[in-house]
């Protein structure tokens, strides 16, 4: 058997992005891996793992020349928790001084639980109401279930936190959308983004359409806007 890799698998870096942490200057690290297979996903080049784009310790050079610059630095994927060098790779960022952040879609809750508490801000993506929609959107069956785990875990903890779902007429109805979001502002969500689909780079063609202009509904977009006490619609 190949031996695991003991540092993470970069196969991308944005090195400035004022978009990717609420109110702070970030780096963006793009970590290679990911168990599900949207159909919508626009970094299907790191879906697998194999040769990074950079080692660690370019990163970290590259860290070291933005202290003082950069406030935080996001690990990004990909699905960041696949790869097993996660947490070290957080802690050396924060030794570093910077905050902490990742976007993940909960594909793995027991390991985004260990990371909670080095994280300073997580943004989560929930793509469908928790069922079979599900794992309709990401083709693996029962992940609908480590995606609420993982929001479980991130209410548990209390830390900082946004969820977000991306829009898709193909992938979710109106009444998704709202059953979506009912769900989360019931279970305590404070942060939420409705993102709308960027029809660029997907892997499945045939979702690649602009957004018609009546979806979503302004009126369902107001009905979502005063369920949280912060929303945004991207
Ligand atoms: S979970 Fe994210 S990275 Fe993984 S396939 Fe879906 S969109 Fe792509």
């Amino acid at each position: 058997m190949p031996r695991k890799p003991d540092t993470p698998l970069v196969g991308g870096l944005v090195p400035f992005s004022t978009i990717d942490y609420p109110g702070q200057l970030a780096a963006v690290i793009f970590l290679q891996g990911c168990p599900w297979r949207c159909g919508y996903c626009h970094n299907p080049h790191l879906q697998s793992r194999g040769q990074p784009q950079y080692n660690w310790k370019q990163i970290i050079r590259f860290l070291h020349s933005r202290l003082g610059m950069l406030d935080a630095v996001v690990f990004s994927g990909g699905e960041p928790t696949a790869d097993h060098c996660l947490l070290e790779a957080v802690k050396s960022v924060k030794k570093m001084g910077f905050l902490a952040g990742i976007h993940t879609a909960g594909a793995y809750p027991e390991r985004l639980e260990k990371l909670l508490p080095y994280l300073d801000w997580v943004g989560l993506d929930i793509k469908a109401p928790f069922n079979s929609t599900y794992d309709r959107i990401t083709t693996v069956a029962q992940s609908h279930r480590n995606a609420l785990a993982s929001l479980q875990r991130l209410l548990e903890q209390g830390g900082e936190f946004e969820v977000r779902t991306t829009l898709h007429p193909r992938l979710l109805s109106e009444t998704d959308v709202l059953s979506i979001a009912t769900t989360l502002a019931s279970m305590g969500v404070k942060h939420y983004a409705l993102q709308k689909f960027q029809p660029r780079d997907c892997i499945n063609e045939q979702l690649n359409l602009n957004l018609p202009t009546c979806y979503p509904d302004e009126n369902l977009l107001f009905q979502i806007k005063a369920l949280f006490p912060d929303f945004t619609y991207r």
